[in-house]
């Protein structure tokens, strides 16, 4: 069975086949640490986690890397406005290097909290300055920067295949200049080092051979990915916000110093979105991270488990209607699995129908109606055990962590339940339903089975999620 992905670069779904027999190398732009990641973000992460066990899946082992951006992302793409970091510590008071930790902190653990693998490296930006400085040094050796007064750029109309990733149009965009150019000379151009603003004692600056200052924002990933995966690997990922700037900016900085092509494939994860048209965004009013969620007594796996509904490069639309769905269906296969005996074989029919979809492009609103039709067959529950427990080796739904809570039920949840039962057996289905509604603010999710109402304890807290 061969693996195949589809590749930004090419356009196209292409056999996946890696660089070196024994490791894969992943590159996946990190969080921009200056708050909290919502769950548009994480929706890439998931779909980065998915792709890494599909290669483990299919016997690879992937030397994965996740980059944290503490400096240098500035609030315009564009090289403008003021550094994202430096911009929150004025919001909070805090300095720019406490915040930088605590949203790292925050994101590790939301990170965990999916049941997303640890990455093989963390690296973060500011611990990265003297390789970021000497990558500069070698693509100005090639020719390719030019210096203005706040800092130094990328001439990117020395470059024919500039853009190619983004298949951008640079004549348009020249001739368009609807951005202001400043000093720049090409609209595309971007900033490799901006100097620190003269007067200004910024709190993250560093010493360089041009000056004082700190590094534009592509530059750590080329400098970063080169140190722990080699100038040209296997996987590199984003959001397909990337594809125009970032990742463009990344390939031009790679192939002007080292002249290789620095990812072999290349994979972007489709936005979340509120609706057709509002993309999930830190800067927006509907900011929804997984904190939200447990405030809800949503447990964040059942995010993980909506993100599989869809497929990574096809819409997904959040409504919390479409959550509570996930969640359902989450604690309905939970219970499912830990009521079935352990000791069974594999059904080698449903695991290659599972492993087809996986294996294009990782087709996982497939394999979830797969992994249905196997919940609902008649094999014997050993063997449906042990065949969901290998398909979860990939869904990443922790199936095998999570125990039925035992918490005794108290006094006003089960005066709840009592009436809510007696509104079913009245038929008030109304009434039912409001009960649910309510239980579930309570922290109970309750289910409707053949022997009566089934409670499910579903505050995001529990062991769940741990891994
Ligand atoms: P940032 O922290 O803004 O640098 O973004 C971290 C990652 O989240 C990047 O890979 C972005 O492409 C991705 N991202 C940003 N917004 C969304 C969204 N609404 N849906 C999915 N991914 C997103
Ligand atoms: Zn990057």
């Amino acid at each position: 069975m061969s693996l195949a992905l589809y590749d930004t670069w090419s356009r196209s779904v292409r056999p996946f086949t890696p660089i070196h027999a024994d490791v894969v190398g992943m590159y996946c732009c990190g969080p921009t640490v200056y708050d909290h990641a919502h769950i548009g973000n994480l929706r890439t992460y998931v779909f980065e986690d998915v792709l890494r066990r599909v290669l483990m899946r299919n016997g690879y082992d992937v030397r994965h890397v996740v980059n944290i951006t503490d400096v240098g992302h500035l609030t315009s793409d564009a090289d403008e406005g003021e550094d994202k970091m430096e911009k929150g510590s004025r919001r909070t008071g805090e300095s720019a290097w406490a915040i930088a930790q605590r949203y790292t902190e925050a994101f590790v653990s939301d990170w965990r909290a999916l049941n997303l693998l640890e990455p093989a490296v963390w690296c973060r930006a500011t611990d990265h300055i003297a390789e970021q400085i000497a990558f500069i040094a070698e693509i100005e050796r090639a020719g390719y920067v030019y210096r203005t007064d706040d800092g130094l750029y990328f001439d990117t109309s020395r470059q024919d295949s500039y853009g190619y990733l983004a298949r951008l149009d640079r004549a348009g965009l020249q001739a368009g200049k609807r951005v202001a150019l400043g000093a720049k000379k090409n609209a595309t151009d971007f900033a490799l080092w901006k100097f620190s603003p003269v007067g200004v004692q910024r709190q993250m600056e560093w010493d360089s051979p041009w000056g004082r200052g700190f590094p534009g924002w592509h530059i750590e990933c080329s400098a970063m990915s080169a140190k722990y995966l080699g100038t040209w690997f296997d996987i590199h990922c984003g959001g397909e916000d990337h594809i125009a700037v970032h990742h463009s900016n990344e390939i031009a900085q790679t192939e002007a110093a080292h002249g290789s092509r620095l990812a072999n494939f290349w994979l972007h994860g489709h936005f979340l979105t509120l609706d057709a048209t509002t993309k999930m965004s830190k800067s927006g009013g509907d900011f929804i991270r997984l904190q939200s969620l447990r405030d809800r007594h949503i447990d964040p796996v059942a995010y993980r488990y909506l993100c599989l509904t869809a497929h990574y490069r096809g819409t997904l639309h959040f409504t919390w209607d479409s959550l509570e769905a996930a969640h359902t269906a989450l604690n309905r296969l939970r219970q499912l699995y830990a009521r079935w005996p352990e000791g069974g074989t594999l059904d080698a029919r449903f695991v290659e129908r599972f492993d087809v979809e996986v294996n294009e492009d990782l087709n996982l609103p497939k394999a979830l109606a797969v992994l249905w039709e196997l919940v609902k067959s008649d094999l014997p529950p050993a063997t449906l055990r042990a065949t969901l427990d290998s398909f979860d080796a990939v869904l990443g739904l922790g199936l095998r962590n999570w125990t039925p809570a035992q918490t005794a039920i108290p006094d006003d949840i089960q005066v709840l339940l009592d009436e809510r039962a007696q509104a079913r057996s009245n038929r008030d289905w109304t009434k039912a339903d409001d009960l649910r509604s309510t239980l579930l603010k309570h922290g109970w999710h309750v289910e409707d089975g053949k022997d009566g109402q089934r409670l499910v304890r579903v505050s995001g807290s529990e062991k769940a999620m741990d891994d």
